[in-house]
């Protein structure tokens, strides 16, 4: 293999030599190694080397061995007695690597391993810890042909500790494996092999991972592509608290795709926003060493990102809050694509001017819709559930608050759920209109896209309304996003088939019948 080829290394965490066999062909298709999780067996005789030539004969892809302590992560407790020789005499006889803890390296040392073949790991299940660059010493004075470090971030800035050793392997022209685990190191498993990192490791399927923010080996080759980034590849994604079922990355990296575009956009789960700006982001400070052009913003820091930005587009400050970041030179500068995503699907139904609209919800959502309507000539009054609370909200629209109880005498030519009643997870088979009053619309949209089809809309359509699902928001919002960062417009057909395959694919809808 090439020096600083992106490798992707399927991990087989099957529990028997038969399904281990099959899951390493599979990944013959899908990775560019793999590593086979030999303490995840509970049908292979740990004690006769032998075994391991059936185990892995016929494979196509170079092999790591690893028989993971019990202390480091490991599915059962086998001696050192027992786990060392395997690994050290499997390597040498079966395959192309075999993984062995810095911890046991002193032992494993004196059964004379090949250590042209000896990848010695560290690993830490609970932090990063401050000295990860003292251990990354104390273990690259272990010989081997690679060492690895794979260790727990709990935010988003302990990734940064991984990026810094792989920084000084290269210096060092050292062969490493840093890996950040969990959610927050996410972006370590996508970025670091285009900054020097020897693999990524990747599962053959959701729920088959052997680690804490492991992907699937196709996601990591069709969906970020880890084979073509570079260290001069265009970053972008989305930072928010949670982002792990978000859809942008599914639309945004296909749209990256379709245009042959040198793009990734990754999700970073972020809790300190004003952290992840210093030290990511702002120029002069940042210590990521990356092309950023810019990110989403959702949930719970589209208003907290104001302050931090350098220009705040004017639709943006007006409705108080950014969901879109692009970094111009030296500039860091905010917009809102959020109302023009909402307002557009109902442009392309009806014209707005004049036309009555009741919304229901008075939140982040239903500030960008009714800005957007406002602007479009459309007469608003808002629905909600706390009248108190939503009184400043309709003062700074200056238009009419009602209790929702009140939609049952109300009629208007649009209706609009800005609330996450229906949701999957969220009250999923409630709606807030009595099923007699929704023909009191002629429109009905619900700003919820998972189901595709909500409580509400399902009525609202089985009463003869025109019904438009949130999908619909997410697909243009999502379009504007594209076009501030590359300048082109991605068809709204791509990003709707990359959308519902997402959303398939991690069993959050039924597909339509
Ligand atoms: P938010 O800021 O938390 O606002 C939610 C609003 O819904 C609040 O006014 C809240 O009332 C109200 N609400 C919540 N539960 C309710 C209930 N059981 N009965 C009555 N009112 C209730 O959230 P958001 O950012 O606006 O998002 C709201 C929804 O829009 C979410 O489902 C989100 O997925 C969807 N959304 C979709 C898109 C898209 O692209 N399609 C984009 C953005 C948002 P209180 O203030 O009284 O709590």
């Amino acid at each position: 293999m090439p020096e600083h080829q992106a490798n992707i290394c399927a991990v087989i965490t099957e529990t028997s030599v038969e399904a281990a066999r099959k899951a390493m062909r599979q990944a013959a298709s899908e990775a560019d190694l793999l590593e086979v999780r030999l303490d995840y067996l509970l049908d292979f005789d740990f004690t006769r080397v032998d075994n391991l030539g059936a185990l892995l004969e016929n494979h196509s892809l170079p092999v790591i061995i690893t028989c993971r302590a019990f202390d480091e992560g490991g599915q059962q407790q086998i001696d050192n007695s027992i786990r060392l020789p395997l690994l050290v005499e499997g390597a040498k006889r079966f395959a192309d690597y075999c993984d062995i803890e810095a911890a046991h390296y002193h032992q494993a040392a004196r059964l004379s391993p090949d250590l042209t073949k000896l990848i010695v790991s560290y690993h830490n299940f609970e932090e990063t810890p401050v000295n990860l660059s003292e251990i990354y010493e104390r273990i690259i004075a272990m010989p081997a042909a690679i060492h690895k470090l794979a260790a727990r971030a709990n935010t988003l800035t302990d990734s940064l500790a991984t990026f810094r050793v792989l920084q000084s392997a290269e210096a060092d022209g050292r062969t490493i494996i840093a890996i950040a685990m969990n959610e927050a190191g996410v972006l370590t498993r996508l970025l670091g092999t285009s900054h020097g990192s020897f693999l990524t490791y990747g599962s053959l399927a959701n729920g088959k991972a052997s680690a804490p923010g492991q992907i699937t080996c196709i996601e990591l080759r069709d969906l970020y592509r880890i084979h073509q980034l570079t260290r001069t590849t265009q970053i972008t994604g989305i930072i928010g608290n949670p982002v792990s079922h978000s859809v942008s990355p599914a639309m945004h990296n296909a749209a990256f795709a379709m245009h042959n575009l040198d793009f990734v956009y990754l999700p970073m789960q972020v809790d300190d926003v004003n952290q992840f700006f210093q030290r990511f982001v702002q120029f002069g400070n940042r210590e990521m060493n990356w092309q950023l052009r810019g990110f989403s913003v959702t949930i719970p820091h589209k208003v907290a990102v104001m302050p931090l930005l350098d220009e705040v587009d004017e639709t943006a400050v007006k409705i108080g809050a950014v969901n879109t970041i692009v970094l111009d030179g030296a500039k860091i500068k905010g917009y809102n694509t959020d109302s023009t995503g909402a307002i557009e699907p109902l442009k392309k139904v009806c014209g707005l001017a004049g036309k009555d609209c009741a919304v229901i919800g008075a939140g982040g959502a239903a500030r960008a819709v009714i800005y957007g309507l406002l602007e479009n000539g459309a007469r608003v009054s808002v629905f909600a559930r706390d009248l108190r609370k939503a009184q400043r909200f309709a003062d700074d629209f200056d238009i009419e608050l009602l209790p929702i109880e009140g939609l049952e005498n109300h009629q208007a030519d649009i209706l609009i759920n800005t609330t996450p009643v229906g949701m999957l997870g969220h009250n999923e088979s409630r709606s807030l209109v009595a099923q007699s009053s929704v023909n009191n619309f002629s429109i009905v949209y619900d700003l919820v896209y998972n189901p595709l089809e909500t409580r509400l809309l399902k009525e609202a359509k089985e009463a003869g309304c025109l019904t438009i699902s949130g999908l619909e928001m997410l697909i243009e919002q999502a379009r504007l996003q594209f076009e501030l960062w590359t300048g082109r417009k991605p068809s709204a057909e791509l990003l709707r088939q990359a959308a519902m395959k997402k959303l398939y694919s991690v069993g959050e809808l039924s597909p339509p019948a």
